[in-house]
């Protein structure tokens, strides 16, 4: 049963991963796996399998993603080809929700202007102004969502953090009782 639930969120979610846009955050929690022949109750993942196979696919997502200086999701997303929730924006960075949120509160701000910031890895002098402006807005984001008396601030940098899209980006993460250390 185990086994067949984990393969099951795993097609689900390689299915998001794909199309990362086209689903939202606990739309999986809406399906039933009658539609898929198995099972007749309704889909109540168990947490700890859902916990396991998410972390495997975004660490799969992340050692497939390949840094080749290409535009990202990101840029649709700036562009606003795609829809985003913009919860903060400036002339400099766009601060959005994650579509796939490990927190109550977890927005993406990213910087408009690229800059070859596909990475944290990446910066060069002329990039500490913007570096800057990114985690000031993360202040101004904490803000805005009330989580200002704690919130956590990551950015995963190349594959072996589990970075999958090669634009720079930082996590503001809150809303509940972070743990330490970080997995
Ligand atoms: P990384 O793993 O590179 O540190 O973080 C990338 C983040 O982008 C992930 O947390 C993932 O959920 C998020 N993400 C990927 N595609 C989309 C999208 O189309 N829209 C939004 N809002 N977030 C996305």
């Amino acid at each position: 049963m185990a086994a067949a639930l984990a393969s099951s969120f795993s097609l689900l979610r390689a299915s998001r991963l794909a199309r990362p846009y086209a689903i939202r955050n606990n739309a999986l929690s809406h399906l039933s796996f009658g539609s898929l022949g198995a099972f007749s109750a309704p889909l109540r993942p168990n947490r700890f399998v859902r916990h396991i196979t998410a972390s495997s696919n975004e660490e799969a997502a992340a050692k497939s993603a390949v840094d080749t200086g290409g535009p990202t999701i990101f840029d649709k997303i700036i562009a606003k080809e795609i829809p985003s929730d913009i919860v903060y924006e400036d002339d400099k960075v766009l601060a959005f929700r994650d579509i796939n949120p490990q927190a109550p509160v977890h927005i993406l701000i990213i910087p408009k202007l690229r800059d070859d910031l596909t990475q944290l890895a990446k910066a060069e002098a002329r990039h500490g102004e913007i570096l800057g402006q990114l985690l000031y807005a993360s202040k101004i984001v904490a803000d805005k969502e009330g989580i200002a008396e704690g919130f956590r601030v990551v950015i995963n940098n190349g594959p072996d953090a589990c970075q999958s899209v090669y634009h720079l980006h930082l996590h503001v993460l809150g809303g509940r009782q972070m743990k330490w250390p970080p997995g």
